[in-house]
């Protein structure tokens, strides 16, 4: 099943997503994605109505470094020397599909980082790895906008990754988890600049470092995920400047396409 967040011509709520590409239909349910789903017989096609992010997290718990070939290009380091590492990024730089990523005139290297994303279904602390699924609602998409300039600048990566739009999340939530094979999954980034469309990342993350299950069992030994929360699982290699006026768009089959334009904040 696919959950969506939509803006409609008479407010806000939560829908299934059904259908075709391009000719999807949104099923307003009552209340949120975290129990069984209620429809309260509204619908809309996906075309008459703007998605928003599919969930607001109360944080967003990222993996670094969780690519060898993405540790190479960017710490010129080879992974052994480098594991992976936690970071967050805040809840205010979500932005949803087709929102634009607004870069600051003090961010001079602002990058797209195209990854496979998940959201958290309930309440949890010291999950074991076998037990991902009991704990994850669905799977997303993220682009964990990175500003390298001041990644490295400022040692500290929360100014470089958490700057507002630097998170754009969608288009909706798989939760179907079994038709996805999350350790052999495409993951694409195409961006468009000057009128030419360039496909950067093109991996799979059968080169993930930690599995999902592993970053789950990481991530829970010291944070406590809430409903919601969303799970970065990080970036493939391929990553590259982004300036205003860009498209980028990120590409993972089964879960969908999460497209942003780029513009001066
Ligand atoms: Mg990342």
């Amino acid at each position: 099943m696919r959950f969506g967040r939509i803006a409609t011509p008479e407010g806000m709520c939560f829908c299934v997503v059904e259908g075709a590409e391009g000719a999807e239909v949104c099923r307003e349910i009552a209340g949120t994605p975290f129990t069984e789903p209620e429809l309260t017989g509204r619908e809309w096609k996906l075309a008459d109505v703007r998605l928003l992010a599919p969930m607001l997290p109360s944080k967003i718990v990222a993996i670094g470094r969780n690519y060898a070939d993405h540790v190479k290009e960017v710490f010129q380091k080879s992974a052994e020397h480098l594991p992976p590492t936690l970071f967050l990024k805040p809840p205010t730089a979500v932005v949803g599909p087709a929102a634009a990523i607004k870069i600051p005139e003090f961010a001079t290297k602002v990058e797209f980082e195209g990854e496979l994303a998940l959201v958290i279904g309930q309440a949890c602390k010291n999950v074991k790895a076998e037990n991902w699924k009991d704990v994850v609602l669905g799977f997303t998409i993220i682009n964990d906008v990175s500003s390298r300039d001041l990644q490295f600048a400022d040692g500290q990566w929360a100014r470089a990754k958490g700057i507002d739009t630097f998170a754009p999340l969608g288009p909706w939530i798989e939760t179907d988890l079994d038709s996805i094979d999350t350790t052999n999954l495409p993951i694409k980034a195409h961006l468009t600049h000057e009128g030419v469309t360039e496909t950067k990342q093109d991996s799979n993350s059968n080169q993930m470092i930690m599995n999902i299950g592993e970053i789950i069992e990481f991530i829970t030994a010291s944070f406590t995920l809430l409903p919601g929360d969303v799970i970065c699982t990080g970036s493939p290699a391929g990553t590259a400047a982004m300036v205003p006026g860009d498209f980028i768009e990120v590409e993972i089959p089964g879960v969908g396409k999460l497209g942003n334009p780029v513009e001066r904040a």
